[in-house]
């Protein structure tokens, strides 16, 4: 056989990591990295959280999973706290973005199915976009090398500019039921939409009576300095997506939604094994105990700005590596000029662990935890490999 055991869809690193202790990690050769990139914007709280490791080794103790079929106290707790800090008046608990994603859209069919607009099925999304791996999900995003092979799409979005409400609005027709869109392009390169741009969105959807879809798998649960993205444009969405962050490294995954938009769904219309069981609802309860405590998110602000400022001199330093950093939060990205992989090789050189994006972007994803000691380090490391990529 010379397929290997693990099925080869990933370009992984040659590192293997046994411990981490919050925002450092250790790898099974003795190697110690800071990690800027979090699993990809999940390990919010950093790595082996007092707060989590203690929730989760007591809940591991009584009960995992029992299904949905039962009630399940902290997934009810765990809904209205999620309902009390948002737009939402109601969720649904899932395992992955890619479920969350593709959850929100079946919601949205349903709700124009039970509006009377049955035929209301179409989702205007945008170039750039991600949102998961699911059928569904890469038809919504425009990643040409995600969808390649795997046709035919699912033919149910309509593509435009990233930003251009003028083809938003010439996208709209009587078939169309949403709009769906990252309020930061995260795999698309730390692309923050304009706040006014998403206010145009909201403007459109209440005209047309479409539904105004947010994925914040990415941007959600504290990342951009707010719970949600969303808070930064004044707007709200009529639903959302969460994922990544919200269990701090547990998976899980939610729907939120609006009363209005979730009046299709009723017992038996959609469903979920493991989404919200006892452990995943115990960890993302404990994630959020943490994330509302006083000062947490101002922390968040406050080390963006440093992180963003900092960063922003060291490219201004190195124009033959990078040209520009942008992002919202602790989401950041470095637009290269060098290839940005090139980039992630000589900082994970350097012992700073980063994430490659779309746009020949490197993403900084920092647990939300970090501190200015974190950022001296992460500086000195970006410092020393742009020195070296510039030579
Ligand atoms: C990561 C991501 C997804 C997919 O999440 P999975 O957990 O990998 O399925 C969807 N949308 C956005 C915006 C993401 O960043």
């Amino acid at each position: 056989m010379v397929i290997p055991a693990v099925m080869p869809s990933y370009a992984r690193a040659d590192i293997a990591f046994e411990r981490g202790e919050g925002a450092w990690l250790y790898a099974t050769d003795g190697r110690r990295f800071l990690d800027f990139a979090s699993g990809i914007a999940v390990t919010a709280l950093g790595h082996n959280h007092p707060h989590l490791v203690r929730t989760l080794t007591e809940q591991a103790g009584k009960l995992w999973h029992c299904s949905n079929l039962f009630h399940i106290p902290d997934q009810e707790r765990l809904a209205e706290r999620l309902v009390a800090d948002s737009f939402a008046d109601t969720v649904f608990f899932a395992n992955s973005g890619a479920e969350a994603t593709e959850g929100g859209m079946k919601l949205i069919r349903r709700y124009h199915d039970a509006t009377g607009n049955p035929d209301r099925y179409r989702i205007v999304a945008f170039e750039g976009s991600f949102h998961g791996r699911t059928l569904a999900g890469i038809s919504a995003g425009a990643n040409k090398a995600h969808q390649a092979g795997f046709g035919p799409l699912v033919d149910a979005f309509d593509h435009v500019a990233f930003g251009n409400l003028n083809e938003v609005r010439d996208a709209i027709g009587p078939e169309t039921a949403a709009i769906l869109v990252e309020p930061v392009q995260g795999e698309g390169g730390i692309r923050p939409a304009d706040p006014a741009f998403l206010r145009g969105l909201r403007e459109a959807c209440d005209e047309y009576g479409l539904l105004l879809f947010f994925d914040e798998v990415q941007t959600g649960a504290g990342r951009t300095g707010r719970p949600f993205a969303y808070e930064w444009s004044g707007i709200a969405p009529d639903v959302m997506a969460l994922a990544k962050g919200l269990g701090g490294g547990f998976p899980v995954a939610a729907v939120l939604a609006t009363e209005k938009a979730a009046q299709g769904i009723g017992p038996g219309s959609h469903g979920s094994t493991f989404g919200g069981n006892p452990l995943a609802m115990a960890v993302a309860n404990a994630v959020l105990d943490v994330m509302l405590e006083d000062g947490f998110l101002a922390n968040v602000r406050v080390q963006g700005e440093a992180l963003q400022r900092r960063v922003g001199a060291l490219v201004a330093a190195a124009p033959k590596v990078a040209d520009a950093v942008r992002g919202l939060g602790l989401l950041v990205g470095i637009h290269c000029v060098a290839p940005a992989g090139e980039a992630v090789a000589a900082l994970r050189a350097e012992g700073l662990l980063t994430v490659p994006a779309a746009d020949n972007v490197v993403r900084l994803l920092p647990p939300l935890v970090i501190g200015e000691a974190e950022l001296d380090a992460a500086c000195g490391m970006i410092e020393s490999a742009f020195a070296k990529l510039s030579s």
